[in-house]
This record gives structure tokens, C-alpha cells and sequence, in this order.
């Protein structure tokens, strides 16, 4: 059974909230979709108390869930529109996933480590969120169901997989970070053309790796 969300972890919402605004984050819809999801029931109950601090934390598998600061800013620079068919990188706890999902999103993700994968397939539609669960690697995409509105990478690479600029469709944009196993730019890409893709910069992050290939425990 999941647990319930209570007018406590409204409140303590409602406070990550205001702190997400004065770090900098402006985008309402984003802020209301953060406002809603509630991200205790996807952390371990040894973490319920870490929930709404703005903080990365252990999910299990060696993973983390993305500190709520870097799924807003992420989010916002991915521009989502409702209805927009988005692939996401690294499903992990949902938590991202439900995100994009209260922002009116279909999204489509991927996640290599067939434990977290099957929690999280299992987790999400007891909350009511239903985004099309995949176990698979990040660095083939889905080309079956390709090209996507968006695509959102939440692990590091060190440089942008072939496979996913092919998935994405022209006037489609991906956010990625891209660098060094310690750091990574947080990456807008914007395809213009069959051939051609507008890139933008906008800060340092750290992320666990896109790491190659699938583990099937
Ligand atoms: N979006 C997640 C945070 C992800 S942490 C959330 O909201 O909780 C990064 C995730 O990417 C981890 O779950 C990791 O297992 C996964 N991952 C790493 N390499 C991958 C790959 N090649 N394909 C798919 N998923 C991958």
C-alpha cells in the first residue's frame, strides 16, 4: 500500500514551493505541477521526513530522486504543452514522470535497472499517474515510437546519444546535461531541421551517469 498525503505535506509543499520561486524558478504551470505531485510517496519512509527539503536522496538500486530544483528547472526549459508526447531518460521513482504528467504531457519513459523499473511501473498508477513504463537503455531510445515532441535526459552524458537527436521531431526540443562524470551543462536542443540542431547553455549540474545497456535485477 502507498501512503497518504496529508494537509502536513500540503503545507511542506506549499514551502518548497515559495523556495523553488526564490531560487529562481518563475514558470506557474511548473510550480503548480510541483505543487501537486506528492514527492514523499516516492521516497523510502526512512527519507519521509527529507521529502520536501530541496534535495537529491537514495531511491534504491545506487539511484537517487533529482533534487525538486532540478526537476523545475528542467521542466521549465523543456517548455511542455499539454498533449505533448514526451520520452523521458531515467525513469527512477516516477517522481519526474509525474511532473510532466500533471502538466498535461503523454509521457513515454525509459529506465535500465529492471528492479527500479518494476517498483516504479508498479508505484505510479496506485497514485493515479499513468505514463507508458519501458525497461530499456536510454542511449537507444524508443524508435518504435518515435519522433517526440520532447525528450528529457535526467542522467549525465558526455555528449548527446545519436539515437535520441533521430527521435526527436523537427521544431522538437530535448533538455540534457552533458560533460564530465563531476559536472555536466544542462543542455537545451532545439532541432531545427532534418540535419540541424540549435543548442543552448545553461548551467552546472551533477547527475548519475547514463550508464550503456540494461541490468536485469
Ligand atoms: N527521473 C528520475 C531521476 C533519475 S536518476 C526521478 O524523477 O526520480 C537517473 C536514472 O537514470 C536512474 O534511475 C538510472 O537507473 C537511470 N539510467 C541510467 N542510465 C540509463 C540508461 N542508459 N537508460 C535508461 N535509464 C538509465
Amino acid at each position: 500500500m502507498i501512503g497518504r498525503d496529508s494537509l502536513r505535506h500540503q503545507g511542506m509543499r506549499k514551502k518548497l514551493v515559495e523556495g523553488l520561486k526564490i531560487k529562481g524558478i518563475r514558470d506557474e504551470k511548473v510550480l503548480a505541477a510541483i505543487g501537486r505531485v506528492p514527492r514523499h510517496l516516492f521516497m523510502e519512509s526512512s527519507f519521509l521526513s527529507f521529502a520536501y527539503k530541496d534535495q537529491a536522496f537514495p531511491i534504491g538500486a545506487g539511484q537517487t530522486i533529482s533534487q525538486p530544483f532540478t526537476v523545475a528547472f528542467q521542466t521549465w526549459l523543456l517548455q511542455v504543452e499539454k498533449n505533448d508526447r514526451i520520452l523521458e531518460i531515467g525513469t527512477g521513482s516516477g517522481y519526474q514522470a509525474a511532473v510532466l504528467l500533471e502538466m498535461g504531457a503523454r509521457v513515454f519513459t525509459l529506465e535500465r535497472q529492471m528492479e527500479l523499473f518494476q517498483k516504479t511501473q508498479a508505484l505510479l498508477p496506485e497514485m493515479g499517474y499513468f505514463p507508458a513504463c519501458f525497461f530499456g537503455d536510454g542511449w537507444e531510445g524508443l524508435p518504435n515510437l518515435a519522433p517526440f515532441d520532447k525528450i528529457l535526459v535526467t542522467a549525465g552524458t558526455d555528449r548527446i546519444p545519436d539515437a535520441l537527436k533521430s527521435q526527436l521531431k523537427i521544431g522538437g526540443r530535448m533538455v540534457i546535461p552533458v560533460g564530465h562524470e563531476s559536472r555536466q551543462e544542462m543542455l537545451s536542443v532545439v532541432r531545427t531541421s532534418e540535419e540541424e540542431f540549435k543548442t543552448e547553455k545553461h548551467g552546472g549540474f551533477v547527475f548519475v551517469p547514463l550508464l550503456k545497456g540494461t541490468v536485469n535485477h
